[in-house]
């Protein structure tokens, strides 16, 4: 028997058994990754079968198609350990999508024109269906910034947004000026901290600039100030910064 898929884009269900049920919701969060494999049939072999033991809700292939692996009232298995605005289970709380690209161990190979419209088109669906909102539509990396780099700073977040999908304010030009970086200490490093936390981010606020900071900095900048990510608090990724949270309001 085939499973009814849940959204209307989706060309075929392929049942991966690695799933369970949503321990806590609601469910309102979307969360992108990169399959970081060599093909997507490899991506596939791990996220369908037992021994992979992970899985997504959907697989985006490089030429649009778009698959379902686990219903969406079910926990998919991949975010893995990771924290967003006070949640340490995304993976009850969110809908996990897996873009077939091989990721930065495979150099970063832009993402296709077909496969970035049926990730903006499935994002859309989602987002309007379970009434995810923009700020909760996040990188892998934003929710495990110590631990994952997917789907990368090349993933077009200014194009989904553009299409409706996300959060985005036009990322402030890089310039010489105040920064804070690796080793700082101080009140400035606690506000810088704040701001992270306030955002989302699994930072603690201790006023000293260790590599956790550095790793959520750089998790921020790969998606919101992608021109450059190097986990330095620049003019620019603060300035950033301060312009989405105005636009939370
Ligand atoms: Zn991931």
């Amino acid at each position: 028997m085939h499973p009814r898929p849940d959204s209307p884009l989706v060309e075929k269900f392929v049942v991966s058994p690695n799933h369970g049920a949503r321990l806590v919701g609601p469910t309102d969060a979307l969360i992108l990754h990169y399959t970081g494999m060599p093909t997507g049939e490899a991506a596939l072999d791990l996220l369908a079968t037992e021994k992979g033991g992970v899985s997504c809700h959907y697989l985006v292939w490089e030429d649009g198609r778009i698959w379902q692996l686990v219903a969406e009232d079910l926990r998919a298995w991949h975010a893995g350990k990771s924290f967003w605005a006070g949640e340490t289970d995304l993976n009850s709380r969110s809908i996990g999508v897996e873009i077939v690209n091989p990721g930065h161990d495979g150099g970063c190979p832009p993402y296709p024109e077909a496969q970035i419209a049926a990730v903006i088109a499935l994002c859309r669906d989602i987002c309007a269906r379970l009434k995810i909102p923009p700020q909760r539509v996040l990188a892998h990396s934003d929710i495990a910034p110590s631990r994952k780099i997917d789907p990368g700073e090349f993933f077009p977040w200014r194009r989904l947004h553009d299409a409706g999908v996300g959060l985005w304010a036009e990322p402030s030009s890089i310039r010489p000026g105040p920064s804070y970086e690796p080793g700082a200490l101080g009140p400035p490093v606690a506000a810088l901290q704040k701001m992270l936390a306030d955002f989302g981010y699994g930072v603690e606020v201790t006023g000293v600039y260790d590599a956790a900071t550095q790793d959520v900095v750089a998790a921020f900048q790969r998606h919101f100030r992608p021109e450059r990510v190097d986990g330095i608090a620049d003019v620019s990724t603060l300035e950033t910064l301060r312009a989405l949270q105005l636009l939370l309001g």
